[in-house]
């Protein structure tokens, strides 16, 4: 009895499982919006819903014993993943996937889903169950969204990039605004102060010449006579530099005329082409309709002699010097400058160049570079004089190693009768 009680509850058993075997599947072959497939313990498909079919294109027939590595990409393949996939799963509650997968027609289907591992009643490996669901749309949806936003931020970044970059650059420039007016106020402090100095060594000099030509003339001794002879040669070299200060300080006599600027450069080509030596080739770059300067010819000559002297001594293996007229019409007042038509002279050298703090002091009178002996630092001092006391101004270009450009503009005349 008790034997067949048994079989009964076993057959009842079976025909429940089998029952329940048979709902299992009409509940997965019906989700057909979800992919539901088996593979066994070596990654090959066991079954294929009805979901899968519609999600991944394969038919059972096509797709069971294949591999399932078959629905990941080639890149999903080469980093390994479905191996890595399966043993993920191995711990009880699976793995979440989300990942492109291969369809039978080539194209790519983004799914998400869960990777779980099947064990039969003895706890061993009896595959894998794998669930997934498409979501191809709202992926492709969300990969446009991000792929705007990334443009967006993008175009707001570069906006931002130029207004900064902008900014920068107007802040460069007022910077560079502030450190011109800082320099043309101290040059300016220089010539006031030198003004006054040179206006009373002048006038000590004045009687200290004074007072030795009357000696001179008073006495006989050999030896005394060639004493007040040096006395008198150093007094007159004081005077000299005292001239040339003066010329930097503005106060030196100016006879301004109308000069024709080409006329000016054609008439030294000699002399500058003597001076510069023959390591230095001198190219001229003559504006045709250049305008003629309202300065004093002497002390233009000798500017231009000076820019050449600097210019060839910046240049001690050789090099080209350009000198070059042009005309420059200002149209707002600047700092040093009034609005209005200038007449444009420059020396080019292709020599050593300046550095930011030799170019900010060039100006300054004994301020040299060079050795003791070969510069008095009184040069550019004199041209600035002479170039400022004729309403005019000087400007610098240059940077280390890659030469000097100096413009002297002066005010323009009427053209020469
Ligand atoms: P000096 O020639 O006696 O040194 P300047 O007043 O003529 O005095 O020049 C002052 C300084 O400016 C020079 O010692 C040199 O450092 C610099 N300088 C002038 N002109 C140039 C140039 N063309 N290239 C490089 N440096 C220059
Ligand atoms: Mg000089």
């Amino acid at each position: 009895m008790a034997l067949m009680a048994a079989m009964r509850a076993a057959l009842r058993s079976l025909q429940a499982d089998a029952a329940a075997s048979d709902r299992y599947r009409m509940i997965v072959e019906s989700a057909v919006d979800h992919a539901i497939l088996t593979s066994s313990p070596d990654g090959r498909v066991t079954s294929w819903n009805t979901g899968a079919q519609a999600i991944l294109g394969y038919t059972p027939e096509d797709i069971v014993g294949q591999p399932f590595a078959r629905l990941f990409t080639a890149d999903d393949i080469a980093a390994n993943v479905p191996a890595a996939e399966m043993r993920a799963a191995q711990d009880g509650t699976g793995v979440r996937t989300e990942r492109w997968h291969c369809h039978r027609d080539g194209s790519h289907v983004w799914s998400s889903g869960r990777t779980l591992v099947l064990r039969d009643p003895q706890g061993q490996l009896a595959g894998y169950l794998q669930i997934l669901r498409e979501h191809s749309a709202e992926k492709a949806a969300l990969d446009a969204l991000h792929a705007e936003v990334e443009a967006r931020v993008a175009e707001r970044t570069r906006a931002l990039t130029d207004a900064n970059e902008r900014l920068q650059a107007e802040l460069r420039e007022q910077q560079r605004a502030a450190d011109k007016i800082r320099q043309t106020q101290k040059i300016e402090a220089v010539a006031h102060l030198t003004a006054g100095v040179a206006h009373d060594f002048n006038n000590l000099l004045t009687t200290i010449l004074g007072g030795l030509e009357v000696i001179r003339r008073r006495i006989d001794d050999p030896n005394s006579l060639r004493l007040i002879d040096s006395a008198i040669s150093a007094a007159q070299r004081g005077a000299k530099l005292i001239a040339q200060l003066r010329a930097f300080a503005r106060q030196q006599y100016l006879a301004a005329t109308s000069l024709p600027m080409n006329t000016l450069v054609q008439d030294m080509r000699e002399l500058l082409e003597r001076s510069a030596g023959a390591s230095v080739r001198i190219e001229y770059d003559l504006a045709d309709d250049a305008w003629p300067a309202m300065a004093d010819a002497g002390q233009m000559r000798s500017a231009l002699l000076n820019l050449t002297a600097n210019a060839c001594d910046a240049m001690p293996d050789g090099g080209t010097l350009r000198i070059g007229t042009t005309n420059t019409l200002i149209a707002t007042d600047e700092t040093d400058l009034a609005a209005g038509d200038y007449a444009t002279i420059s020396v080019r050298d292709s020599g050593t160049g300046m550095t930011g703090d030799v170019k900010a002091r060039l100006f300054e009178p004994f301020f040299t570079t060079k050795e003791l002996g070969r510069g008095t630092g009184l040069g550019l001092a004199q041209v600035y004089g002479f170039v400022r006391q004729s309403g005019g101004t000087v400007r610098a270009c240059s940077e280390p190693g890659k030469g000097t450009t100096i413009t002297i503009l002066l005010p323009r005349a009427a053209e020469p009768d």
